[in-house]
C-alpha cells in the first residue's frame, strides 16, 4: 500500500457488441510496435461502436463454443474462450485506462450507457447454462486429462469463476474536490512550488488571483505538513472528511446499502458473509487470517501514536489541544527536532527525470539485467505521457513502458497501473504496460521536484509495471494475481529507493503515525463486509465510531485513511474486503526484501532469482507455494514489525 495504489488489473471482463467493422481502429490488432494503441487515429466516437461490436463478437464466439455438437476439450472450450472477445478486450483496456486518466463528458456518458450493457453481457455469458455444462464437464475429468500445471489452473479458474460469478461492477466514486484561499499569507510555509501549483489550478478554473487546493483522495492531504496557519488546516481537513457526507453528493446510504446487497450475494453462493466471499480467492483465505495480522499490530501501532501525540503536545505547549488538522504539520516539527531532516529541504534532490533514470530505470537494470529508450515516433493520448521502449538482457525487444506523471483536473486521485495489451505466450502479445500518477506539475519552466512520498510511489507503480512486463504465461486469464498477493511485487520494488542509511530511519520514522491510519480504514473495510446478510441498513455515522472502538483503534487525533463515504477503494475500485490486502503484501514484501538482505543485497543473480520465481510467475501457481519457493519457508511477520519501527531489529543498538 504505502500510497495509494489502485491496482487495475487487466479485468478482462468478459463484455459484449455492435459497429461499422471495417474502419474502427479496435476492429484490428494495432499494426504498432508491440500492438501499441493508435492514439493518434481512435477518436472518442469509436469507443462505443466499438464496445457493441465487440460485445456482439464475444456472444457469437461464444455461444459456437457453448453449441458445439462434439464433446468438451480442453481446446474446444477453455482455450477457445481464451481466444474469444479480442476485439472487446482490445477497446476495453484502452477506454478503461482513459476513464481513469484522461476522461471527459464524451467518455462519462459512453460510460454510464455501457455499464448496464456490459454487466448483462457478462451475465449471459457466465449465466449460460450449456457453457457452464462444458466447463464443469472438464473440471470434473481434469485429474484424467493429463494436462501441465498452468493449463490444469486454467481449468479451476475458470471453473470458479463461472460458480462466483453475478457481481455486478458498481459505478466508480470520484473525488473531486477543492478548497479556494483567497490570500498567499494564509498559504505560509507552503514550498513555492505548490503555491505557484495552486494558483496554476485556480487560474485554469476561472479564479485568478486567487489559489485551490485540491483534495486527493486520502482523509489527511500533503499540505498540512507546511501550512502554519491553524485555521486553514482546519477548513481543509474538515472539507476532506466531509465529502460525502450529506449534501448533493451524500453516499453515506450507498455505501450502507451496498454491504448489504454483498452480503446477501455471499449467502446466495454459500458464505456468511462477503468478507469470507471475497477472501476465499485470496492467499489468507479467511477473514479471521486477516483480521489477526491486523489487531495483533494495533497495540503496538496506537502506543505509538499516543506517544507522538504525547510529543507534539510537548512542543505546542498549553496553547490548544492537538487536533487531527495540526497532525501532519506537528509531526514534520518533530521530525526536524529528531533528524534534522525536513521534506521540503531533500525535495530539490527529487528532480523527476533524475528519479525516473537515475533510480527507478537504474534498479531495474541492475536487478533484472532490462534497459530503457525512449520512443517519441509513437503515439500518446495526452502530450506529458511519454513511452519507453524496455529491451531484455539478451537484447530481446520485452514490452513498451508508458509514464503519465502529473495531475489534471480529468484524471482520477492516486496512483495506478495497468496494460493497454497484455503478455500472453498463447495469443502472441507483448506487455504494453502504463504507470499513472498525480504528482503536481510544476509551473512553466520550473523542473518537477518529487517529495518523499512521491519517489516511493514511483518505486511502488514500477513494481506493478515490472510484475506485469516480466510475465511470461501463456494464457491471458491467469495473468493477474490474488489482491493481497499482487501488491507484493509493488511493495519490493520501494525498498530500492533508499540506499542511504540516513533515508532508511527518516522512512522508518515517518510511516509510524501512518499503520494506525491504514489499520484504522482496513478495519473498517472489514466491519463493513463482515455483516450478516439479514442485518439491517446501516447509519454510516454510527457504524463506524462503533466499529473503530471494537477494534481497540477510535484514536481522534489520528482518523482512518479513508472515511466510508470516500472510501472508493472499497465501494467501487475492486477492494471490497480488500484492503488489508496491502499490509498482507507488505508482509510479503519485508520478508522478501530481508531474504535480499541475507544473500548479500541488490545483485543481477538475486534479481534474476527473485525474477524467475515470483515475477514471471503471473496467477500461474498458488502464491503462497510460490512464496515458499522463493523464500524457503512461509512469510513472517517480524520484519515488518522493524520496518515499520514496531519492534526493534536484533542488530540496533540505538538507544
Ligand atoms: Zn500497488
Amino acid at each position: 500500500m504505502k500510497r495509494h495504489c489502485t491496482l487495475f488489473v487487466a479485468l478482462v471482463l468478459l463484455l459484449p457488441r455492435l459497429a461499422p467493422a471495417q474502419t474502427n481502429p479496435f476492429s484490428t490488432p494495432s499494426p504498432l510496435p508491440f500492438q501499441a494503441p493508435a492514439f493518434d487515429k481512435i477518436s472518442d466516437s469509436e469507443f462505443q461502436p466499438a464496445i457493441e461490436e465487440g460485445m456482439n463478437q464475444r456472444l457469437t464466439e461464444v455461444e459456437a463454443i457453448a453449441n458445439n455438437a462434439e464433446p468438451a476439450t480442453f481446446a474446444n472450450t477453455i482455450e477457445a474462450m481464451e481466444r474469444s472477445g479480442a476485439m472487446l478486450v482490445r477497446v476495453q483496456r484502452v477506454f478503461g485506462a482513459l476513464t481513469q486518466s484522461n476522461t471527459n463528458p464524451a467518455l462519462q456518458k459512453i460510460q454510464s450507457e455501457e455499464a448496464p450493457k456490459l454487466a448483462a453481457h457478462r451475465d449471459a455469458i457466465y449465466l449460460n447454462p450449456k457453457l457452464f455444462a462444458r466447463v464443469k464437464a472438464i473440471y470434473d475429468q481434469r485429474a484424467s486429462l493429463n494436462l501441465d500445471r498452468e493449463s490444469n489452473r486454467l481449468v479451476e479458474r475458470s471453473y470458479r469463476d463461472f460458480v462466483r460469478a453475478g457481481a455486478l461492477l458498481p459505478d466508480e466514486d470520484k473525488n473531486d474536490a477543492a478548497i479556494v484561499v483567497d490570500t498567499k499569507e494564509e498559504l505560509a510555509g507552503l514550498p513555492d512550488a505548490d503555491i505557484a501549483a495552486a494558483a496554476e489550478a485556480a487560474k485554469s478554473r476561472g479564479l485568478t488571483g486567487k489559489y485551490i487546493l485540491t483534495l486527493q483522495n486520502t482523509t489527511q492531504q500533503p499540505p498540512q505538513t507546511y501550512l502554519k496557519n491553524r485555521s486553514l488546516r482546519e477548513r481543509l481537513f474538515n472539507a476532506s472528511v466531509q465529502r460525502g457526507n450529506g449534501g448533493p453528493n451524500d453516499t453515506t446510504k450507498i455505501g450502507s446499502r451496498l454491504a448489504q446487497l454483498r452480503a446477501q450475494r455471499a449467502k446466495l453462493l454459500g458464505f456468511p458473509n462477503y468478507a469470507a466471499f471475497n477472501l476465499d480467492e485470496e492467499m489468507a483465505k479467511t477473514p479471521d487470517n486477516a483480521i489477526k495480522l491486523m489487531t495483533d499490530m494495533v497495540p503496538a501501532a496506537t502506543a505509538k501514536a499516543r506517544d507522538e501525540a504525547g510529543r507534539m503536545q510537548t512542543l505546542i505547549g498549553s496553547a490548544f489541544k492537538l487536533q487531527p488538522w495540526d497532525w501532519q504539520f506537528y509531526a514534520e516539527a518533530v521530525r526536524k527536532a529528531d533528524y534534522n531532516v525536513d521534506e521540503s529541504q531533500v525535495r530539490p534532490y527529487f528532480e523527476i527525470n533524475r528519479v525516473l533514470r537515475d533510480g527507478v530505470f537504474f534498479a531495474a537494470n541492475k536487478l533484472y539485467g532490462l534497459t530503457f529508450e525512449e520512443r517519441k515516433d509513437l503515439p500518446v493520448y495526452q502530450p506529458d505521457v511519454h513511452i519507453f521502449e524496455v529491451t531484455d538482457v539478451d537484447g530481446t525487444p520485452l514490452a513498451l513502458f508508458y509514464a503519465d506523471f502529473f495531475s489534471r483536473p480529468n484524471k482520477s486521485g492516486g496512483a495506478w497501473t495497468g496494460s493497454f495489451v497484455g503478455e500472453s505466450k498463447f495469443l502472441g502479445t507483448k506487455p504494453v504496460v502504463y504507470n499513472v500518477e498525480n504528482f503536481t506539475k510544476p509551473a512553466p519552466g520550473q523542473p518537477a521536484l518529487l517529495s518523499f512520498t512521491d519517489v516511493t510511489t514511483m518505486f511502488h507503480e514500477f513494481g506493478h509495471a515490472l510484475h506485469a512486463m516480466l510475465s511470461t504465461i501463456k494464457y491471458p486469464s491467469l495473468g493477474s494475481t490474488p489482491r493481497d498477493f499482487v501488491e507484493f511485487p509493488s511493495q519490493i520494488n520501494e525498498h530500492w529507493a533508499l540506499e542511504p542509511s540516513v533515508f532508511a530511519n527518516y522512512a522508518k520514522h515517518y510511516k509510524t503515525g501512518k499503520t494506525t491510519e491504514y489499520l484504522g480504514a482496513a478495519l473498517l473495510d472489514m466491519a463493513w463486509h463482515s455483516l450478516p446478510p439479514d442485518t439491517a441498513l446501516q447509519d454510516a455515522n454510527a457504524f463506524e465510531p462503533e466499529a473503530l472502538t471494537r477494534f481497540h483503534i477510535n484514536m481522534p487525533e489520528v482518523p482512518p485513511r479513508y472515511h466510508t463515504t470516500y472510501f472508493s477503494h472499497v465501494w467501487g475500485g475492486g477492494y471490497a474486503a480488500g484492503y488489508y490486502a496491502y499490509l498482507w503484501s507488505e508482509v510479503l514484501d519485508d520478508d522478501a526484501f530481508y531474504w535480499f538482505r541475507e544473500h548479500g543485497g541488490m545483485s543481477r543473480a538475486n534479481g534474476q532469482r527473485f525474477r524467475e520465481m515470483i515475477l514471471s510467475r503471473g496467477g500461474t501457481e498458488d502464491p503462497a507455494a510460490l512464496y515458499r519457493a522463493f523464500r524457503g519457508r512461509d512469510p513472517i511477520v517480524e520484519p515488518l514489525l522493524i520496518e515499520r519501527g514496531l519492534k526493534r531489529s536484533p542488530t540496533d543498538t540505538r538507544e
